[in-house]
């Protein structure tokens, strides 16, 4: 078993990083997307392609020289390598290969963190592609998305602005948002105490929707 996944990847791994650095000049210049796109501790980006590609190497051919120190040691079927029975070129070509490998892993951290800051932050520049250099990171992104819901209102629904007067209720007469849209039904009140009431409703309005009725519609005295 263990035979076999070192094989595969032996076999399989160096062919296929090899695949997805070719793919980089055209990646860099946007020309093609990323043929990588989400691995389970990532996401790689046309952006942030080169040092994805870099996270990726470090561990793929980690893993790949692990599996060749593997199949050296399961080809030549020797018990310890201390052993002087061992073929030595075989016992070297081995710790050639978990050399690699520890040199490798080491890396492959490092780098993958890296690959977090720059899907963030799209830093440091001179790893970003120079057409994907004003973009921001999703972090910058983000901000920028909430900034903008935050500034617009969310409907066009047509809010009225309604003086209520309960009568003998103690409070008296207050101002009321109604939302004129008939599946609506949303209503806004002005904060207790509020000195500007008028405004103060009108702002919250405001988030609601972007047509707010100017004046005011007050109960006439007789009715
Ligand atoms: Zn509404």
């Amino acid at each position: 078993m263990v035979f076999v996944v070192s094989a595969v990847a032996v076999l399989g791994l160096p062919p296929y990083l090899v695949s997805l650095w070719r793919a980089l000049p055209a990646v860099w210049r946007g020309e093609r997307r990323s043929p990588i796109r989400h691995l389970r501790l990532f996401s790689i980006f046309p952006r942030s392609y080169l040092s994805g590609l870099l996270a990726v190497t470090a561990w793929y051919g980690g893993f790949a020289a692990v599996g060749g120190g593997l199949l050296v040691y399961g080809i030549l079927g020797f018990d310890d390598g201390s052993s002087s029975d061992d073929p030595p070129a075989a016992v070297v070509l081995m710790a050639v290969f978990f050399a690699v490998a520890a040199l490798l892993l080491a890396a492959a951290l490092p780098l993958t963190v890296l690959q977090w800051v720059m899907n963030a932050f799209n830093r440091p520049h001179r790893l970003v592609p120079p057409r994907y250099r004003d973009k921001a990171g999703w972090v910058g992104e983000q901000a920028r998305l909430n900034r903008q819901r935050a500034s617009l209102p969310r409907t066009d629904h047509l809010v009225e602005i309604v003086e209520a007067d309960p009568g003998d209720g103690p409070g008296g007469r207050f101002l009321v948002a109604v939302c004129g849209d008939s599946s609506c039904g949303w209503m806004g009140y002005a904060d207790e105490g509020v000195a500007a009431e008028e405004e103060n409703l009108r702002a919250k309005a405001a988030r609601h929707s972007s047509q707010v009725a100017a004046g005011v519609i007050r109960p006439r005295p007789d009715a």
